[in-house]
């Protein structure tokens, strides 16, 4: 007998060919399931525990799928997509999934009757280049007549794509809202500069818009009740500077034998903060904020000298405030010069809910804004933030990309009419992948009509003889269980999601179908017996 070759560390699991292939869309089916529910307006949000105990309630697809840490290698190219669509267009991360999940699952049959995949994976390309030239041939110009226009057409696809949230019923006062904040950037449209801050308590309609910085009113000492709460036209100190006493004594040691040399070190130390905060002073400051802590005898140093002061800032809103005031963060004292404050044109203390917070508004140099919501629990607030987030990037999209595509299934049913007649002019393999991929397209108006509790073979139907006819703007009509012209009903999303969404899953579903080996080290630090029963025999490899 011939010895065995041993090729593969201790422990390595393998397997290969059409099995593995089969296995790994399988495990992208289960995935598939489980965000399937959530798509639509009528979908169902899931709750989320993690190790921790921290339960998140989400209806977006990025999140619950970063959320289920899964951990089998091909199902989490379903991950990557889904994070990769949310960060390139901000919504739409649900259907990547879904499509992505669909289109394999519409394939699994050549694969397991012994299709190669290469030649399933040129369908697919080929059914991706068509569904790009449609949707740019169909994609709607929105030419910026007016600003009044733009704003109605940016409002709408907000509205569209708030309209699968928790937060649907208020979507009307949020896509104000979100269009006012992103409208308010400069020309990049950065979105640091939308700072969202929560208060529980109130009502979401309370949430409100402050143009220029906000931030939660930082730790205080005593004093701060005197220092004044407003100002026109400040001059804003940003600092990285301790102004506490405690400081010195701290970093030395120091040996006294008599009480007056006690008495110098104490004094030598007021002295330092006090030079400290003539500096500030000096350079003309009405308003202090500092990242390190701003203690009582400063506090109330700076309240005699009518300048209000806040120790404790975040990183982020001192970040946000310098980019917005300009100015500079300083580290030292010594350089406070007027041409390193920031400016704005007023500040004020306001009491939002049980908070208190800090706003400046009219800052010359960038434009900024700040959202404030307001709302019941925890964790409603934190699904609205997401809402929102993805509510502001497709109106930063749209403002780059201004064309759009009617949403509720319509374009996903207009490629696939498109894919099946296409399929019926060639012969061959091709014409039964493509009209599979056309037939795994219908997942996205199916899916919104399984949600929502209709009849969705009876709707599809409807559907797939309306696009017949020529009705291209046709998709499922949420409110009526029927079907109507979505681009009429102002259903509209930015045309990029789709394109983005549909490259995505045609990708991924080509890289899981490329796949036909998973070699699996054994994990680092495991003893090698524990690596199952395959790789132990392998192993072994016992000269016999
Ligand atoms: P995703 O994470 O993919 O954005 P959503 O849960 O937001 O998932 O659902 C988006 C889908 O819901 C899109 O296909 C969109 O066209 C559809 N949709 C949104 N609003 C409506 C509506 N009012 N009527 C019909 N379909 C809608
Ligand atoms: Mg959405």
């Amino acid at each position: 007998m011939q010895p065995q070759i041993v090729l593969l560390k201790e422990g390595t699991d393998s397997s290969q060919g059409k099995p593995q292939l089969v296995s790994n869309i399988n495990a992208c089916q289960s995935i598939v399931d489980a965000v399937r529910t959530t798509l639509g307006p009528r979908g169902m949000d899931k709750l989320i525990v993690d190790a921790r105990g921290k339960a998140t309630i989400s209806n977006d697809g990025a999140t619950i799928m970063k959320l289920l840490e899964i951990i089998h290698p091909a199902a989490k190219t379903l991950v990557d997509i889904a994070k990769s669509q949310d960060a390139e267009v901000g919504d739409g991360t649900t259907s990547v999934v879904l499509l992505a999940g669909e289109f394999l699952k519409q394939v699994k049959p050549f694969v397991e009757e012994g299709v190669h995949p290469r030649v399933i994976i040129k369908a697919i390309r080929k059914a991706l280049q068509l569904c790009m030239e449609k949707i740019n041939e169909m994609a709607v110009q929105i030419v910026e007549q007016s600003k009044d226009q733009q704003r109605a057409l940016l409002e709408k696809c907000a509205a569209t794509a708030m309209s699968s949230k928790l937060i649907h019923q208020q979507k009307d006062f949020f896509s104000r809202i979100v269009v006012d904040a992103v409208l308010s950037l400069d020309e990049l449209l950065p979105l640091n500069m939308i700072g969202i801050k929560k208060v529980t308590g109130g009502s979401l309609e309370e949430s409100q818009l402050v143009s220029g910085v906000a931030f939660k009113k930082t730790f205080s000492y005593a004093g701060f009740e005197m220092a004044p709460k407003s100002y026109d036209n400040c001059k804003i100190a940003l600092l990285n500077i301790e102004l506490e006493l405690k400081a010195e004594r701290d970093n030395a040691e120091i040996r006294v034998d008599n009480v007056k040399e006690y008495q110098k070190v104490v004094d030598a130390e007021w002295q330092i903060l006090y030079n400290k905060l003539a500096k500030i002073h000096e350079s003309g400051a009405n308003v202090v904020l500092s990242k390190l802590p701003i203690g009582d005898v400063a506090t109330q140093y700076f309240a005699d000298r009518d300048i209000f002061c806040a120790g404790r800032v975040p990183e982020e809103d001192l970040k946000r405030t310098m980019k917005a005031c300009g100015g500079a963060v300083m580290t030292t004292a010594n350089d406070i010069k007027p041409n390193v404050l920031g400016l704005c044109e007023h500040f004020e203390e306001r009491q939002v809910g049980g908070e208190r917070f800090n706003l400046f508004q009219g800052c010359p140099n960038a434009k900024t804004s700040t959202l404030i919501l307001r709302g019941g629990a925890e964790q409603f607030l934190e699904e609205t933030e997401r809402s929102l987030h993805d509510a502001i990037m497709i109106v930063r999209r749209t403002i780059k990309h201004d064309s759009v595509v009617a949403g509720g299934g319509a374009i996903e049913m207009e490629l696939s009419k498109l894919l099946r007649d296409y399929s019926r002019t060639i012969a061959g393999k091709e014409q039964l992948l493509i009209a599979a991929i056309a037939k795994g397209l219908e997942i996205i108006p199916r899916q919104l009509c399984d949600n929502a509790g209709f009849d969705a073979t009876n709707i599809l139907n409807k559907l797939r003889q309306k696009h017949a006819q020529g009705g291209q703007w046709f998709g499922v009509d949420i409110n009526k269980e029927d079907i109507s012209d979505n681009y009429e009903q102002c259903v509209w999303e930015p045309s990029i999601i789709k394109i983005n969404a549909l490259t995505a899953a045609a990708e991924a579903a080509c890289m899981i179908l490329s796949v036909d080996e998973t070699i699996k080290s054994p994990k680092a630090g495991e003893p090698p017996m524990a690596g199952g029963g395959m790789g132990m025999g392998r192993g072994m490899g016992r000269p016999m």
